[in-house]
């Protein structure tokens, strides 16, 4: 019998309609005769609300709190109604969320008491998201008249390291946990409902595992029960040329090396968290891409297959807004061993991702890219340990930038993509600030303004003529 991991994003789980949707795609797929193993993200914009909350907590802003657990509750119970028919586990179900929110009000008046909010209590509260979603799934399920059982991350046994907001799973421990506490469900015919995202240390504490982390859930699921596939379901038909959002005649990309799938993830490609890919590529399990609302579709196949037939070099583009540029300049710097490392080491050492660099011969300047959300503490930081030691003169920065990524594996070795690219984008007027391509040759990142980007990624999707794929 097939085993198939199936996970099911924020958009796909909207609304009590979309529920019972994707209900009936995993009753489907039982009659099919499919083993289903269910990961559950938040209901849709869930996750972004949990963090406002935990924001106006921290502001000691207790009628917030009030308001936000009653619009929870209302938006929970709304969506149980229409996706529950049968009363008796519609009861049971909604038992579930007040418990749940009665709790999450407790932790938010407790963070508002004591006027503190750090990264662990936010993993705490921003937790609760899936922890609501999945009931309603399990619900669901049940009202179909299928044996299920759902569980938390950490009651599925996912034991992470304790950086929270972006903690890493440890793998052995996880994989032995998941084995055991999951895997003999399938035996006995029972749908395992697992929340996607939240996991815990191993003293307990809860974790997440990133924004949009419910996918890497889903693929240490299926490597740990070494699954057939994993089938990820969203809003839209696969990995696409780019963003259907910004282009709207974007194509559907029908398969991927696992290679191709990562770079685009890595670089912004939303559908797809960036490290999910790690857990199934060494196991060579196929992932897909799906979409909920067209299940006929049978969405992106990404594998270690390399598909040789298609000859596009350029496959996808992607846009990463939210980026921040970080310039730090100083003659010391010149011919001085040792002072790029210095800069890595700092921001390295306060949790500041580089996401892509660019110096000049001269060694007197380098520039940096980083999420917006994280420049202050990296301008901070790089100026206390930096500054007024005969290294670093300046620390500059840029708060209104994007990042572009061109990407595609027949791109390696092909001559004057790059020169397509800009002329391109130089066509439609846009400045270009910083450029880098990685030696992999996969990809050509480079940084615009934010109000430029959406018509750089218009103006090299036309040059390629992605829409005609
Ligand atoms: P989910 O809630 O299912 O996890 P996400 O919002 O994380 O959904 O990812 C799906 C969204 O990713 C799509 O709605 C689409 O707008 C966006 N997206 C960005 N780039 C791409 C791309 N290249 N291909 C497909 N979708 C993309
Ligand atoms: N709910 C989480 C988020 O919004 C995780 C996920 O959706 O994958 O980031
Ligand atoms: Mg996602």
């Amino acid at each position: 019998m097939k085993k198939i991991v199936m996970k099911f994003g924020g958009t796909a789980l909207a609304t009590g309609e979309n529920i019972r949707r994707v209900a009936n795609l995993v009753a489907d797929s039982t009659k099919q005769g499919y083993s289903v193993i269910v990961v559950v993200s938040a209901l849709n914009h869930t996750t972004d609300e949990l963090c406002e909350a935990a924001e106006q907590a921290n502001k000691r802003n207790e009628a917030y709190i009030l308001k936000f657990k009653q619009k929870m509750l209302e938006k929970h119970s709304a969506a149980a109604m229409k996706a529950i028919e049968n009363r008796r586990v519609l009861e049971e179900t909604g038992q579930i969320i007040e418990k749940t929110l009665d709790e999450i009000e407790k932790v938010l008046i407790g963070i508002s008491y004591v006027g503190e909010l750090t990264p662990k209590s936010r993993d705490y509260v921003v937790s609760f998201g899936e922890r609501l979603s999945a009931p309603l799934v399990w619900g669901t399920l049940r009202d179909l008249k299928l044996e299920s059982q759902w569980f938390t991350g950490k009651e599925a046994g996912i034991v992470t390291d304790a950086n929270f907001g972006e903690a890493s799973p440890l793998m052995n421990v996880t994989i032995h946990h998941l084995k055991e506490k999951i895997g003999p469900l399938l035996e006995k015919k029972v749908i395992p409902v697992v929340t996607g995202y939240i996991a815990a240390t191993q003293d307990g504490v809860v974790t997440t595992l990133g924004r949009g982390g419910s996918d890497y859930t889903a693929t240490l699921l299926a490597a740990a029960l070494a699954v057939d596939e994993v089938w990820i379901w969203t809003d839209v038909d696969g990995l696409m040329t780019a963003d259907p959002k910004i282009i709207p005649s974007a194509k559907m990309l029908p398969e991927l090396s696992y290679q191709e799938a990562a770079e685009m993830a890595i670089f912004g490609a939303k559908a797809m968290h960036p490290r999910a890919l790690e857990p199934i590529m060494r196991e060579k399990i196929p992932a897909r891409i799906r979409n909920v609302f067209n299940p006929k579709n049978p969405g992106t196949l990404i594998a270690s297959t390399q598909t040789a037939r298609r000859r596009d070099v350029v496959k996808a583009i992607a846009l990463i807004k939210d980026a921040a540029m970080v310039n730090v300049s100083g003659a010391g710097m010149v011919g001085a061993p040792g002072s790029y490392a210095k800069i890595f080491d700092v921001l390295g050492k306060n949790n500041v991702n580089v996401m892509m660099i660019s110096t000049a011969v001269s060694e007197a300047n380098i520039s940096l890219i980083i999420k917006r959300n994280l420049l202050g503490r990296a301008l901070s930081t790089l100026e206390i340990a930096l500054l007024g030691r005969g290294l670093v003169s300046e620390v500059t920065a840029e708060d209104d930038v994007c990042v572009i990524a061109v990407m595609g594996a027949n791109m390696k070795g092909t001559l004057g993509v790059a020169s397509r690219i800009f002329s391109a984008v130089a066509r439609t007027g846009i400045n270009v600030r910083m450029i880098a391509q990685g030696s992999s040759e996969l990809n050509v990142s480079f940084v615009v303004k934010e109000k430029d980007g959406e018509a750089a990624v218009r103006a090299i999707h036309e040059e390629f003529k992605l829409d005609k794929m």
